[in-house]
């Protein structure tokens, strides 16, 4: 496959905003998967609505696509409350924290995409907002600076992270609810393909669907943009209606590899393979040795290549399967050798 371009990786790092808000689930019933994560979620949902209380602040992590944003706007949804919505980068100033917080009302949303990217003081001011509803602002600088203390609405945070890892303790323990979300089953991808197909007006056949749940990395957010590119080959080339020969002419007009894998996920799998002789290899010197950080590799890429069966976690590192092996065209015999 072509090393230089991955068509998934673009639809990660530049989402179609308009299409994701028309896609974009309003209510827990029309959200598929994350099952276990999505029962808790209605339950604290439900009590805190019964007790007219703000829901504890929530951390929702996983890899990027997943449904972070979405869940924490079906949260504000169910909650019948508003939600803000801001990110880490974004929220450089105290300042700007401060006029975010004091304009939420009671049992509002403040929503904060990135949240391992806060900066170190906008994260300290959190912490008293979060816990006691209050925030202290300084006002004017040099002998006449002082601390204003400032009530707040009891509201809820949730927060969003690809990258755990780096969240800092204190801001960790402070969120009440802690959400994984996880890479979907592509028997899930189908269904929501179908009904991003039906919202957008799409024909599309069972066979072609599922071909693309299958391509789709495990990502709803890749799913959908597959789905809509597909369509603009049914368009041009076809009759407009979505059918497994059109589906399989585009998908290998996009470059997209027959499992679903993107570049990185491949680079990875070769690395092991033609630098560490397969493995058991530890994550840093595969990191070190494709140029990627440790923890995006650990959180984000291994995650789906260890779900697909890929890699294996062994005491002594990564070790590609055979699977993994095949997937590349190699010969697994390059395993076996090293028994011996
Ligand atoms: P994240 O915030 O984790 O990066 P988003 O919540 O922005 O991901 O989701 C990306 C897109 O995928 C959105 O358009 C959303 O509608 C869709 N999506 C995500 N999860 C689901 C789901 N479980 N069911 C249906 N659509 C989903």
């Amino acid at each position: 496959m072509d090393d230089e371009f991955d068509i998934r990786k673009e639809i990660i790092e530049n989402p179609d905003k308009e299409l994701e808000t028309k896609l974009r689930p309003l209510y827990f019933d029309d959200f598929s998967g994350q099952l276990k994560t999505v029962e808790n979620l209605r339950v604290f949902v439900k009590a805190a609505s019964m007790r007219q209380e703000a829901l504890d602040h929530v951390l929702l992590h996983g890899p990027p696509g997943l449904g972070k944003t979405t869940l924490a706007n079906i949260i504000a949804s169910e909650m019948d409350v508003k939600i803000k919505i801001t990110s880490g980068p974004v929220l450089d100033k105290p300042g700007d924290l401060a006029g975010l917080l004091t304009g939420l009302d009671e049992m509002d949303v403040l929503f904060i995409d990135e949240i391992h990217r806060l900066s170190p003081v906008v994260e300290e001011y959190l912490y008293s907002a979060m816990e006691d509803y209050r925030i202290d602002i300084m006002i004017d600088k040099g002998p006449g600076a002082r601390s204003v203390q400032l009530k707040l609405n009891p509201f809820t945070l949730i927060g969003a992270t690809t990258r755990s890892g780096l969240l800092t303790s204190p801001l960790r323990s402070r969120f009440g609810i802690n959400s994984h979300l996880e890479y979907y089953d592509s028997s899930v991808l189908n269904i929501i393909i179908k009904r991003s197909a039906r919202i957008l007006d799409i024909s599309i056949t069972d066979d072609a669907s599922v071909e693309i749940a299958g391509r789709s990395r495990g990502t709803p957010r890749i799913a959908n943009a597959l789905l809509r590119r597909v369509r603009d080959f049914a368009q041009v080339k076809g009759d407009g209606i979505i059918d497994m020969k059109i589906t399989k002419y585009s998908l290998e007009a996009l470059n997209i590899d027959k499992n679903g894998l993107d570049e990185m996920d491949n680079r990875i799998l070769l690395s092991i393979i033609e630098k560490f002789g397969g493995g058991p290899v530890g994550i840093s010197t595969i990191a070190t040795s494709i140029g990627e950080d440790s923890g995006t590799i650990e959180e984000v890429y291994e995650p789906f290549l260890i779900k697909e069966g890929y890699i294996k976690r062994t005491p002594r590192g990564r070790e590609i399967t055979q699977l993994g092996y095949k997937h590349l065209g190699k010969d697994f015999r390059g395993e076996q050798n090293r028994l011996f």
